[in-house]
């Protein structure tokens, strides 16, 4: 049986996608999801390209579209992932005003260089850059206010390799249970031939030994097709691991599956 909900995806209204909203719950009917949660992007460090391109009330009105048009079969749900909150504290405040089911953070730049960016990775050791990353994951799971964590990892996708502590990743961890952060499961690397998940079942492993148990999995589809992909295998890497409860949010409350 497929795995029944997709927590992360972008359409459109993302300014890095293809695939269009319509387009993404067509294929999650076809699929027999029974939610799905469209988490555009809403980025403002200056050197993404996506600044100032989220636009509430068209996402807005295209959900509701949707929902009248297809909702019988299929729970629409409407979020953000918004970068760094940390640093953009008044921004995000603004944001968890309005109505969401989900709101998902992400680290996506440190400093002015996007983290996957040839020339951040060229100038820096592997060793800075991920004790730099983990470090601003840290201070965004630390400020909190947001629902789910997205793709923990994000750092190995550009290095090719991964390097960490299992301390500062329990740091992290205690930190999100602590502020009530479920850890998202992101599936996008195993269409990418990477075959582990990000954050991989170690990591996994550690977030439970840390007290958390909520876990939230999303494909980060962006493309038509995209939708759920890799997230059975995602969840089936883990299948050892004790005492994960997979669920979704609605109105931003967690409701297991
Ligand atoms: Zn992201
Ligand atoms: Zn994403």
């Amino acid at each position: 049986m497929i795995y029944p909900v997709d927590m992360h995806l972008h359409s459109t209204f993302s300014c890095d996608a293809t695939s269009t909203m319509e387009q993404h719950v067509q294929d999650a009917l076809q699929k027999g999801l029974k939610a799905v949660c469209f988490t555009e992007h809403v980025d403002y460090n200056p050197n993404d390209e996506g600044i100032g391109y989220y636009n509430y009330e068209a996402v807005t009105a295209e959900v509701e579209r949707l929902r009248e048009r297809y909702g019988g079969g299929l729970l629409i749900l409407k979020g953000i992932e918004f970068s760094e909150p940390h640093l953009y504290p008044k921004e995000f405040e603004a944001f968890t005003k309005k109505d969401y089911d989900y709101i998902l953070a992400s680290v996506h730049f440190l400093d002015d260089a996007f983290v996957l960016s040839h020339s951040l990775i060229e100038k820096n050791t592997p060793e800075e850059l991920f004790d730099r990353y983990y470090k601003e994951v840290e201070a965004c799971v630390r400020f909190g206010g947001f629902d789910g964590l997205a793709h923990m990892d994000y750092l190995r996708r550009g290095i090719g390799h991964d390097l960490y502590s299992n301390d500062v990743l329990l740091g992290i961890f205690s930190l999100m249970v602590k502020n009530n952060i479920v850890l998202e499961i992101n599936s996008q690397n195993l269409r990418r031939g990477i075959e582990e998940s990000f954050p991989n079942p170690k990591k996994i492993k550690l977030y439970r030994e840390a007290g958390g148990s909520k876990i939230v999995l999303g494909s980060d589809g962006h493309h038509p097709g995209d939708l759920a992909s890799g997230i059975e295998k995602a969840l089936d890497a883990c299948s050892d691991i004790q005492g994960l409860i997979p669920g979704y949010f609605v109105k931003r409350r967690f409701i297991s599956i």
